[in-house]
């Protein structure tokens, strides 16, 4: 029997839900069940892949080639279940499946409406594909008494109705500020955040109260008394030093516990350690090495999320704490390099679209290259690697990607077609944007004896993608008589996936996202050993 947990949030937007959810996920699967990560968004994207990242962050990337929000990333990392496309919805997805059953006649003549048709569209995607599991938690992204999402609350509020308080609970998630010239916290925000879910007709189980110290017994009893709960089931979320630790904390603060109450389960404790141990390592490293990370969006680190987490992994992997210089590569452009990169471990040039600063990535890669820095390009950052190489080996001073118009010499260009499997899969140049790219998992083919073969200690491997471009094929044996070995190829042999340059110490770029399935507990091969090369950098410098 498979019981829903819906997590909402209240007060401000930002205040962690999706680690939240997260977390208890962990926990319970550390009592012994299993469990799957919802995310339901109410704006009306169809997904967010077409999003900027300045507005929403990172796009998460499933297997099954989803773009999804970036705390499908958190479930994943938090509990090693792999999400699915099943397990992002938006109000766009939703609207579009309820107007495309109008256009097909399949409500019968009757009149479309929010309720029952939107709420019905809405149950029934809380409720597909959840194996059997013990349960599905589902985040409500937004804040409670925003106008977009209440529908969800609707419907969720309907299916406590349908399924019963014994297989349905709603965890809030609000904040207790502390007000400096009052020096006090304060708990009214809570109060008026768990009246306003009421007024939708949901009753919150559970309040996370997110605050910034100790919140007081008092303070504790007085929410309780006012949200109708029991003082128990008001959980303090205090903040932490890294999100490793938040299981930790909610743990001791009874929140798995309370969980199993409300349901009527006996489970055993979760076993921690783990846990403890990677947020001592966290704590407490044993070397420090920097690494610079020259990208677009580095004002707004949530645009690269699953990459911070990803080094920290690194980071747990080796020992040490990696620091991060988020550098804005449109300054390569106006200035030298050096004085911003002499003094890095390492420099990785992550994903990316458009022109504007790719010949500052360029740069950044001209520089590693020659100062024999480590340097790990992911996808945008392979092809501005293949991009210098073809001009600095070659002499191509024409080299460059067709994303950014016509070239004499595109060395990153538009495929139009390729194998998935035994399934031929098609793009065209004027395609929509949303959901055209080279998206999800893909099987990459790695030469033995490579450095890639060593690193992933495997020469077959899957890994997530979303890009539109590839390395051009044609330039291959030409680059590789240059010194840059093109050391993955799709299993078709037309896709280059990895190239590396074996000349140099540590010098890979990856068409894919090796991030988007690094976890605390496995760290992804690529980021270890791009650390660890970076370790032995600092030992130089
Ligand atoms: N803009 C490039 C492409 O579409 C790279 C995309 C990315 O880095 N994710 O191929």
């Amino acid at each position: 029997m498979t019981r829903f947990i819906f997590i909402t949030g209240g007060v401000v937007s930002s205040l962690g839900k999706g680690l939240s959810a997260a977390s208890l996920g962990a926990l319970l699967q550390g009592r012994g069940f299993s469990v799957r990560l919802r995310k339901l968004d109410p704006y009306l994207n169809v997904d967010p892949g077409t999003m900027s990242p300045y507005q929403h962050g990172e796009v998460y990337v499933t297997d099954d080639g989803a773009e999804t929000d970036l705390d499908l990333g958190h479930y994943e990392r938090f509990t090693g279940v792999p999400a699915r496309r099943s397990d992002s919805v938006t109000t766009g997805k939703i609207y579009s499946t309820v107007i495309a059953r109008e256009r097909r006649g399949e409500y019968l003549g009757a009149t479309v409406q929010v309720i029952p048709h939107v709420t019905d569209a809405i149950k029934e995607f809380i409720q597909a594909d959840v194996d059997d599991c013990d349960f599905v938690l589902c985040e409500i992204g937004g804040t409670v008494g925003d106008i977009e999402s209440l529908p969800f609350l609707e419907a969720i509020r309907q299916l406590a109705n349908e399924l019963g308080r014994e297989r349905t609970m709603f965890v809030h998630l609000t904040l207790v500020p502390w007000i400096p010239s009052a020096g006090e916290l304060k708990t009214k925000p809570t109060q008026h955040s768990a009246k306003e879910l009421l007024a939708v007709g949901i009753q919150a189980d559970i309040l996370l109260c997110r605050c910034d110290r100790p919140i007081p017994p008092a303070a504790r009893r007085k929410i309780a008394l006012f949200c109708n709960l029991r003082e128990e089931q008001v959980i303090p979320a205090i903040d932490v030093a890294t999100i490793y630790e938040v299981p930790i904390t909610y743990h001791a603060e009874g929140f798995d516990e309370q969980v199993c109450r409300h349901f009527d389960l006996t489970a055993p404790e979760p076993d921690l350690t783990r846990w403890r141990e990677i947020t001592e390592r966290i704590r407490q490293p044993e070397g420090d090495v920097t690494v610079a990370i020259v990208g677009k969006y580095t004002h707004l680190t949530d645009s690269y999320k699953s990459l911070g987490e990803a080094l920290v992994h690194g980071g747990i992997a080796n020992n040490v704490r990696v620091h991060l210089n988020w550098i804005d590569s449109e300054i390569f452009e106006r200035e030298d390099a050096v004085q911003h990169l002499e003094n890095v471990h390492g420099i990785l040039v992550p994903g990316g679209f458009g022109e504007r600063g790719s010949e500052g990535k360029i740069a950044a890669a001209r520089f590693a290259r020659e100062r024999k820095v480590p340097y790990f390009g992911i996808c945008f950052g392979m092809q501005m690697a293949v991009i210098e190489a073809a001009r600095s080996l070659l002499g191509l001073n024409g080299a460059g990607s067709s994303e950014f118009g016509e070239c004499p010499d595109p060395v990153v260009g538009l495929m139009t077609e390729w194998m998935r499997g035994n399934d031929l899969e098609r793009r065209e140049a004027g395609g929509d944007l949303g959901g055209t790219m080279r998206l999800g998992a893909y099987d990459c083919v790695i030469a033995p004896g490579s450095r890639a073969a060593a690193i992933y200690s495997a020469t077959r491997i899957s890994e997530r993608h979303r890009h539109r471009y590839e390395v051009n094929i044609n330039y291959r044996d030409r680059l590789e008589s240059a010194g840059l070995r093109f050391s993955g190829m799709s299993p078709d042999g037309v896709l280059p996936e990895i190239v590396e340059l074996p000349s140099h110490p540590w010098f890979t770029g990856v068409q894919f996202h090796p991030e988007l399935k690094s976890k605390p507990f496995a760290p992804h091969p690529l980021f270890t050993s791009f650390v660890r090369a970076a370790l032995e950098q600092s030992r130089l410098v």
